[in-house]
């Protein structure tokens, strides 16, 4: 048994010690029954908050009135709630009252049969009120009750569904679909912040190109990302990309990112071509589709459309730059020494030449580019891309120079001669400064 299995069994006995129901729910019910370590514990008791609170000194509401309590032994935090019933939901995101009720309703209030059941901490017997186990046994994602009542409710299960249904690869069941479908304009009811958060769960998991074809075929997309639509049949040079439109070079692109892919590479993937729609022209004279500055248009594209999802900066910025220099790897062969290395030296490189092998791996095959970098990066991983400077602007105070634009440019002179291994000490560094500057 695992520490927080251990914890959690537990807290549940207290609980029963002390005369109450106290069950596994949800998530950690789910995952056992599918063979993975649940990452939390929630029970779910007959224990009003009040009596949970102390029963369990030190613990802490949230969310008052939702009758939720975290309490916490030995290091591992379970959240544990009263069986409840949600009252009417007025505004599709949460319930106007709840009130405490029994296991049962408890079960029915949740979202998804594989959500809805329930384990005996001790003997761990289940109890199925919603048929969630033979769901699980069949690989089906199903809302509880009647999905369009459930939509209606709370639109943010219309991004649960996606993420369990991708998440654990389960089909989603035919009705459940037609309502996800039907309700799919809920969606502008929620913050862009718990949209943003179910979305980039969705993206980063292995399966994500899954996820992004589901997120279009419900239509849910439309109300956060609708750029993304306008890649569907836009048509590229078939010489260059024979696997077809953008939206397909793109989610093949996905697919082939690894496992664990960070979460700002596969935005950068999604948006890399953003902006092939608005700049896609048809040269006559070299009969080819063309989408000259679809890089810098992306970059911005990219950056207003992380804003809207409130991305935090520093995701923004990484997301942005990348688009911003992907089609730069086409050039990197002929790139002089120095701005090879201060290309390499960003931080976000490593991303970026993943960004380029899915690039090329899902359109032309071209590998020069992918292996020439590689070479690179192995010839110049003995010492910094970019070394410590051999003057400063002290010294060209020093020389009489005065701060400046001119100072700037004459220490990236003398960096791109040290770069380019044609200076590589201060005296040297000097005598070339004051032959420019004295002469
Ligand atoms: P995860 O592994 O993502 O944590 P989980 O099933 O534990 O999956 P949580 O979001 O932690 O999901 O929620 C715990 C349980 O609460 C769910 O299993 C489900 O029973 C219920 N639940 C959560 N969000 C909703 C919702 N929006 N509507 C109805 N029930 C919900
Ligand atoms: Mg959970």
């Amino acid at each position: 048994m695992t520490d927080a299995r251990a914890a959690a069994v537990s807290l549940a006995r207290r609980l029963k010690e002390d005369g109450h129901v106290a069950l596994f729910a949800g998530g950690c019910v789910r995952d056992r029954l599918l063979g993975k370590d649940p990452k939390d514990y929630d029970i779910a008791t007959s224990a009003t908050p009040a009596q949970v609170r102390r029963l369990f000194p030190g613990s802490n509401e949230v969310g008052a009135h939702f009758g939720v309590v975290i309490a916490k032994t030995k290091g591992h935090h379970v959240e544990i709630a009263t069986f409840r019933t949600d009252g009417s939901y007025h505004d599709g995101r949460r319930p106007a009252t709840v009130t405490f009720s029994t296991p049962e309703e408890d079960a029915r209030r949740r979202d998804f049969t594989i959500n809805g059941l329930f384990e005996d901490p001790e003997s761990g017997e289940l109890i199925d009120h919603v048929g969630g186990r033979a769901d699980l046994a069949a690989g089906i994602l199903r809302a509880i009750g009647v999905p369009a009542e459930r939509f209606a409710e709370d639109s943010l299960r219309l991004l649960r569904a996606v993420r369990f249904a991708v998440t654990l690869d389960f089909e989603i069941d035919p009705a459940t679909w037609a309502a996800m479908v039907e309700h799919a304009d809920g969606l502008a009811r929620i913050a862009p912040e718990r949209i943003r958060e179910e979305f980039s769960r969705i993206l980063v998991l292995p399966n994500r190109a899954r996820g992004l074809e589901l997120l279009v075929a419900s239509g849910l997309i439309r109300h956060f990302l609708p750029e993304v639509l306008a890649l569907i049949g836009c048509e590229q040079p078939p010489e260059w990309h024979p696997e077809g439109d953008v939206f397909t070079h793109t989610r093949i692109m996905l697919g082939m990112l690894g496992e664990h892919a960070p979460l700002e590479l596969c935005l950068a993937v999604l948006l890399h071509d953003i902006a092939k729609p608005p700049t896609q022209t048809f040269d006559p004279e070299a009969g080819r589709i063309r989408f000259n500055g679809h890089d810098a248009l992306g970059a911005a594209m990219a950056e207003e459309i992380l804003r809207r999802l409130r991305y935090p900066n520093d995701v923004i910025e990484s997301v942005s730059f990348m688009v911003s220099r992907h089609m730069q790897f086409m050039n990197v062969q002929q790139m002089r020494v120095s701005r090879l290395k201060r290309f390499m030296a960003a931080p976000t490189f490593p991303l970026e030449l993943e960004l380029h092998r899915v690039d090329c791996g899902s359109s032309n095959g071209f590998t020069g580019n992918f292996d020439y970098l590689r070479g690179k990066r192995d010839e110049f991983a003995s010492s910094p891309l970019i070394p410590p400077p051999l003057v400063t602007g002290r010294d060209l105070i020093a020389l009489g120079q005065s701060p400046g634009p001119r100072f700037k440019d004459l220490l990236e002179a003398v960096q791109t001669e040290q770069l380019e291994g044609r200076l590589s000490d201060r005296e040297a560094a000097l005598v070339w400064i004051k032959e420019r500057v004295f002469k």
